[in-house]
């Protein structure tokens, strides 16, 4: 089995989907406060979530859809300057699934040319839109020159897709368990979950992964975790994983670096 860095035992990143506006975008709405729900995560959440990534001294990735980079290019400025990392998030939030092969690629590199010229440097991880890849979204990450993929659900620990185009891209799998989504998005259908019981949840699964030497992938959205009462989760799961002995705290970029190097030298 190949092994994480510094005597490690398991992995742990903490990723944030900046989907701001495009989140309901995406789904036709156009209404002004639904939208301001989007706004929250950029002028209220995110800098929050700055300090308390600095305080907690971690590195994040942020994937940031290209028009929210457009339209709060302070935003990607202060993730940039925090350390952290950027990586590609389609544009307006749109469902790849749903994309043909052409607009599919004019998106990916509409996201690439925005995202580098914003953070200075070019990503190399993508993480698409709700989680949907179409059959050609791999083989047009490799064409383009991405590192990772961190999408798929298969696995607790990274691993390597087939090669295509002559590139094996990373892919370090995810999970709705993991993600803020399913218990704090109110769209008005199902009631939100209080944060103790899914503090609980998470840390339980932390546990579990770390015990099988996997990478817990969490995934938060900004405007979702940064109510106060769920940032005070946030936080006291951030110090409950640095607490933990011999859990490698990375961003995906630096996983994915590592997983590669070890993956070919056998
Ligand atoms: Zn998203």
């Amino acid at each position: 089995m190949t092994g994480w860095p510094h005597g490690a035992r398991a992995a742990c990143a903490f990723t944030f989907d900046l989907d701001a506006e495009t989140l309901w975008m995406a789904r036709g709405v156009n209404e002004p406060v639904t939208l301001s729900q989007g706004t929250f995560g950029v002028v209220e959440a995110l800098p929050r979530i700055l300090d308390l990534l600095r305080q907690a001294e971690i590195p994040a990735s942020f994937f940031v859809p290209a028009w929210v980079a457009e339209h709060h290019p302070d935003a990607v400025k202060s993730i940039v300057a925090g350390g952290h990392e950027v990586g590609c998030h389609g544009d307006v939030h749109e469902k790849v699934s749903d994309l043909d092969a052409a607009q599919e690629e004019k998106i990916l590199l509409r996201s690439l040319e925005t995202l580098t010229r914003q953070a200075g440097r070019r990503p190399i991880g993508y993480r698409a839109p709700a989680w949907q890849l179409s059959p050609r979204t791999l083989a047009l990450l490799a064409r383009h020159g991405f590192e990772y993929s961190s999408n798929m659900m298969d696995r607790l620990r990274p691993y390597l897709h087939p090669a295509s185009e002559g590139r094996r891209l990373v892919e370090i799998p995810v999970s709705w368990v993991l993600d803020d989504a399913p218990f704090f998005m109110f769209t008005g259908q199902r009631a939100m979950q209080p944060p103790g019981p899914v503090l609980q949840g998470w840390l339980t699964e932390f546990e579990g992964i770390t015990e099988m030497h996997g990478v817990t992938n969490f995934t938060f959205h900004p405007q979702i975790i940064g109510r106060p009462s769920r940032l005070a989760c946030l936080r006291e799961l951030i110090d409950h994983v640095r607490h933990t002995p011999r859990v490698w705290i990375a961003s995906l970029a630096e996983i994915s670096a590592h997983y590669r190097a070890t993956a070919a030298a056998g």
